[in-house]
């Protein structure tokens, strides 16, 4: 990538939308124009498209004009407010890559950073954020979103996926034998039982669950934790409305069983938990894994750690919100891509996940636990690296048994189904966003950030992917 562009063209386009979100062209340009001056990049043209709607593929006068000064060599960088203004079909972005490509044209700008179009990397990137942008705009989606929105507050069913254990596919009518199942384990877990020996009790007596498989502590924690069973219809996560099917256990007992759930002290990986990306970051600099440090004022990071018993450079730090929503949308695109879909299909699970899962995270719990110790000066150094040492290597076994294991695991209904998943996104225990991501990324790698640069700035992180 060039220093700067010599001869720099601004787009920008307003649509006439009906939802009146389309950012004014003044806003865009002016933004546009700011951009141009921080970096020295001088703007030669300014290509604006009115009252066109680039998702419904109209014919964008500018945009084609921008298209023929960019292969004719007159242009060495582009400048746009947001990638959505560029593109919304992916063709169109293709397109746009092979015409920069045949002129010679690797600079890219967004008012939010700057992609490096020569590299397949920036390339990825561009499409990340389009599809972010197409999400955010696109009609169609918003159309269904309203649509879910409105199933919800009528505590309707929603449509699609498998069934709920406890209710015949239709999610309304209750199955009485595993209603009585949802009720006894309720009961017991209420009762102070945890939910690994209640799950070891029902693989005992060959309850399946409404897959047909064996009950996982996952599995089991997501039905107990579920409002659906006290008759409550969720939305993202949020009780909206009563429920159109009757309830199994009371709302009451439902609100106990999550208080119960949410209760830290229940909780073995309190820090594992909060952080989505533990052990998939590297750094740019030494290539040290990344570890979770949360700044003083409790701003979630992840930083390169040097001193004794880390080994890192010290150099890099990430800020979590940021880097882990740009990873699960990264995530989340590759899941749709036709060359996984293929490297993953025919296999099959196996049952032992969840014992190396359970492997791995008492592993983790107890390196989480010293590390606390031996900052709180509890034990010395001598003694957390001896002790931390056969830890690791059990984790480690585990990681690699489930590596093999989890990544179909993990995907379990979601191959190729992306835009389900990204649905339901935010309402997946943060445990599992994690296996889904580690189910398709090797790790991502972490550059230092360059200064002045927004933080969020997507150049920062390369993507390793699997398979
Ligand atoms: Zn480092």
């Amino acid at each position: 990538m060039s220093p700067v562009a010599a001869r720099a063209a601004i787009y920008a386009r307003i649509s006439s939308d009906r939802e009146g979100d389309g950012l004014a062209i003044d806003r865009q340009l002016a933004d546009c124009e700011q951009y141009a001056e921080q970096h020295g990049w001088r703007v030669v043209e300014r290509y604006i498209d009115q009252d066109v709607s680039a998702y419904k593929s109209r014919v964008r006068p500018a945009y084609r004009r921008l298209l023929s000064d960019l292969r004719s060599g007159t242009i060495d960088g582009v400048i746009v407010y947001h990638l959505d203004r560029l593109h919304r079909l992916p063709r169109e972005l293709e397109e746009f890559f092979d015409v920069c490509k045949a002129a010679g044209v690797d600079d890219l700008a967004t008012v939010t950073g700057r992609i490096n179009l020569a590299d397949p990397d920036g390339q990825f990137q561009a499409r990340i954020l389009g599809a972010v942008a197409k999400k955010e705009s696109d009609d169609k989606s918003r159309r269904i979103r309203r649509k879910h929105e409105q199933l919800a507050a009528e505590g309707k069913v929603s449509g699609g996926g498998t069934r709920a254990y406890g209710y015949a596919e239709d999610k309304r009518t209750v199955r009485p034998h595993e209603a009585a199942v949802i009720r006894e384990v309720a009961t017991r877990f209420l009762a102070g039982e945890s939910v690994r020996s209640i799950c070891a009790t029902l693989n005992e007596r060959g309850e399946p669950t409404s897959t047909g498989k064996q009950w996982s502590q996952q599995t089991l924690t997501r039905m107990l934790e579920n409002p659906r069973y006290s008759g409550q219809r969720t939305h993202h996560g949020v009780i909206v409305a009563a429920a159109e099917w009757p309830a199994i256990i009371s709302p009451a007992e439902t609100e106990r069983i999550r208080a119960k759930l949410c209760d830290p002290s229940r909780r073995t990986n309190k820090t594992a938990r909060r952080y989505l990306l533990r052990g998939l970051l590297r750094c740019g600099l030494c290539g040290a894994t990344l570890v979770a440090r949360p700044r003083a004022d409790g701003t979630r990071r992840y930083v390169c750690a040097s001193g004794p018993g880390f080994g890192g450079c010290g150099r890099i730090t990430i800020t979590a919100e940021h880097v882990e929503a740009v990873v699960a949308e990264a995530a989340l695109f590759r899941l749709d891509s036709p060359d996984l879909l293929a490297s993953l299909q025919g296999r099959n699970e196996d049952p032992a996940t969840a014992e190396w899962q359970a492997e791995a995270d008492r592993a983790q719990a107890q390196l989480d636990e010293l590390a606390t110790a031996y900052a709180d000066q509890l034990i010395g150094l001598q003694e957390w690296l001896t002790a931390r040492g056969a830890i690791e290597a059990r984790r480690e076994v585990a990681r690699k048994k489930l590596s093999a294991l989890n990544r179909v695991t993990a995907l379990d209904g979601y191959l190729g189904n992306a835009s389900e998943l990204r649905d339901e996104w935010s309402s997946i225990p943060l445990s599992r966003q994690t296996a889904i991501i580690a189910a398709v990324l090797d790790h991502a790698v972490i550059a230092s950030a360059t200064p002045g640069r927004n933080t969020l700035d997507p150049s920062r992180i390369t993507f390793v992917w699997r398979g």
